[in-house]
Order: C-alpha cells, then structure tokens, then sequence
C-alpha cells in the first residue's frame, strides 16, 4: 500500500499569502504534462511494485488541467503502477474553475474525491488575499461539485484573518455547514516571508491577528465542528465518519509515496527526495530523460522525530511501544521530566502505551512537539 502526489505547479493569480510553487504563466503547461508522465516512468520502481490506494493532484491548482491533460496523466499512471481499483484520487480545485460542464467532465474521470479551496466565503477576505475566486463562486462550486455526483467533498478553510470580531468566522462556519461537505481542513493565516503578506507585514501596511485572536478561532472552530458531529482526527482536518482523508492519513502514518513534479516531496522510509523547485529546471531534465531531485538518508532519529512530528497531531496519537520497536526510542525514559510537566498541566495523556495531545496541548502542538525532539545522539 502506498500513494502518489502530483503537483500541479500553474495558478491563475498568486494568493498574498501562499509560499508553495507555482507559476503563474500557463505557457509550458502542455509540456509540463508530459515531463510529469515521463517522471511517472522514469520512477515507476521507487515504491518497489507496492499497490497504490492513494492518488493526489496538488498545487498549484490542478483544476487547470484540461480533460485530456489529465488522462495523459492517468494513462501513464495506469501503465507504469497497480492501482488499486478502490483507490482514493483526490484532486485540488480551486472555485472559479468548477463550472458545471468542468465538473461533469471530472465527475467522468476516475478522480473520486475533490478538494475545494474554498478559503472563506467572505468578498473581503478573498479580494485581500488576492483569490482568483468571489464569494459566490466559493459557495456555488460545492453545490455543482455536490449536482454532478461527487459523494466525497473536502472544503479548506483559512482562519485568523484580521478581522475586528470573530462575526465573520462564524459566519464562514454557518455557510460551510449548510453545504454538507463530508471533510473539513482549516488552517491558520500564517504569515511566509517571500509572500506579498510577508512583504507588508515588514513594512508595516498589514497587520496580522494577534496569536490570542487566532486561539480563540481556533477554539471555536473546534467547538463548532463537534457541534455538528466531525470528527477532528488530526488538528487542522475534520471529517464525517469513515471520510479521512486517506492520502492524508497515510503520511501520517508513514506510509511509503512517491512525489510527482516539481518540488514534490517523495518517502519510501529510510529516505526522502525533493524535486527541483523550478519549472525550466525540471522541464529541461525530464526533456533529457533525467531525473531533478536532491536525496537525504534519514536517520533513525529523523525517523523517530517525524513519527512524533505527525502522529502527536493525530487522534490515534503517539504509539510509545512502537518507537520502541521501530526506532529503539524510549520515549517515557527520555523525556521524562518534560512528559511529566506536560501531564501536570494536561496538555497531554497516556493511555495504553498510546501518548495523544489533550484540547488544551493541540494549541501548542507545534511547541509541544519541538521541545519532544530527539538530540542527534538519542539512540
Ligand atoms: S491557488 Fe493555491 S497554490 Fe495557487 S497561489 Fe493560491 S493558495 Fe497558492
């Protein structure tokens, strides 16, 4: 079992706050294609003949391909891997390109789960943060999306944009619940350096939220999910029964997948590769038939560091017995002192050998998890 990301690096517009890559000339996209399906052979032995039970078109914006583009893609992927026949496919699409006749032509392809980059359903939020979408689109594209027959539905959410109350976030929730969607993903404006919010954040002419403002969304947010019966199994993803999104939950749980594109990231345990971040760069390898990736070799500490990384923000948590099976780490022994101040002020709790994050711990996760670390020489 494993899964593949591709990603899809062309967007309309660049978002104010986005650092992921992208171009915003859609010129070489034909090209692109076929550099990515060249890739998709050229790496065709990287999960070792593993059957695949994930797909992932990410961006960038993937619902800039066109139909036939997209089955260059499936062609090449149903060629060169086993894909199982209940796999998950999971494509990014931004609003303004669900049209009707769009949907249906993706309501035909084998892709069975869309993500929809809703970000808020605000015409002020969006204009500020530069979204190539309105507010009327955010809302219109699920219900096509919901008309052309998608069963499975996630919607991304951006919270934490300044705002003098919290009015507008509550209002966000209001319509996404009356949506029916079947998975949620809700992230914090975080403010990137080489990205336009960057930029005038350090000049003065934007201020962001401050980090209380953002806690109580945050809070609200998670409240309001339970309210309406999801489940929050990872800290920024929620989801109706038996709707994970599996993609997602393979990364966390270490799963082994190959990333397609430039600048995707690919896994098969012991280590990682990153493609090239720059479309010339990656065109002009592919064109010769060679790969453009950087390889790092992880160590069983980096090992251990990133199962700590992903499974503390999940609801299945940190298994203590399997760091000491997989990577020798005994983490109670190790981190004895700090494990115990965590208990003390109930951030976290143990049970059965398992250690999760309690309500109170998911808002200093990330904090949390960087003081867990292990030292170089840990094992
Ligand atoms: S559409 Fe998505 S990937 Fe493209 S700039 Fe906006 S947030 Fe970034």
């Amino acid at each position: 079992m494993a899964g593949i990301y591709i990603h899809i690096p062309f967007c309309k517009q660049a978002c104010h706050y986005c650092d992921f890559h992208f171009s915003t000339s859609l010129r070489h996209k034909a090209p692109m294609v076929a550099a990515i399906a060249q890739e998709i052979a050229l790496q065709q032995h990287y999960l070792a003949g593993q059957s695949i039970n994930t797909i992932y078109f990410g961006g960038g914006t993937p619902s800039l391909l066109s139909q036939a583009e997209l089955e260059v893609l499936f062609e090449a992927l149903h060629r060169h891997f086993n894909i199982a026949p209940s796999a998950e496919i999971t494509l990014e699409a931004n609003p303004d390109d669900l049209t009707p006749a769009k949907l249906r032509e993706l309501a035909a392809s084998p892709v069975n789960r869309l993500s929809i980059g809703i970000q808020s359903f605000q015409e002020e939020h969006l204009r500020r943060m530069n979204r190539a979408h309105n507010a009327a689109e955010a809302y219109y594209s699920v219900q096509y999306a919901q008309d052309a027959g998608f069963t499975n539905i996630t919607t991304d959410l951006i919270y934490g944009i300044p705002a003098p109350t919290h009015n507008l976030w509550l209002d966000d929730l209001t319509k996404l619940f009356s949506l029916q969607v079947q998975h949620v993903s809700c992230y914090a404006l975080t403010i990137e350096e080489k990205t336009a919010l960057g930029r005038w954040t350090k000049k003065g002419s934007f201020k962001p939220s401050e980090d209380e403002f953002v806690a109580e969304q945050f809070e609200i947010l998670v409240a309001q999910m339970q309210g309406q019966g999801f489940t929050q199994y990872e800290i920024s993803n929620f989801c109706r029964p038996g709707y994970e999104s599996k993609h997602n939950s393979n990364y966390w749980r270490g799963v082994h997948y190959l990333g397609l594109g430039p600048s995707a990231h690919s896994f098969n345990g012991y280590s990682r590769q990153y493609n090239v971040a720059n479309n010339a760069k990656y065109l002009a390898a592919l064109t010769q038939g060679q790969l453009a990736f950087e390889q790092e070799t992880l160590t069983l500490v980096d090992q251990a560091n990133e199962y700590l990384l992903t499974s503390l923000r999940t609801i299945w948590g940190c298994d203590l017995h399997n760091m000491q099976q997989q990577f020798g780490i005994n983490l109670q022994a190790q981190q004895a002192e700090y494990l115990a101040e965590l208990l003390r002020k109930e951030y976290i709790l143990i049970k059965n050998d398992v250690l999760y994050l309690t309500d109170k711990g998911k808002l200093l996760a990330d904090q949390i998890t960087l003081d867990l670390f292990l030292e170089p020489q840990a094992i």
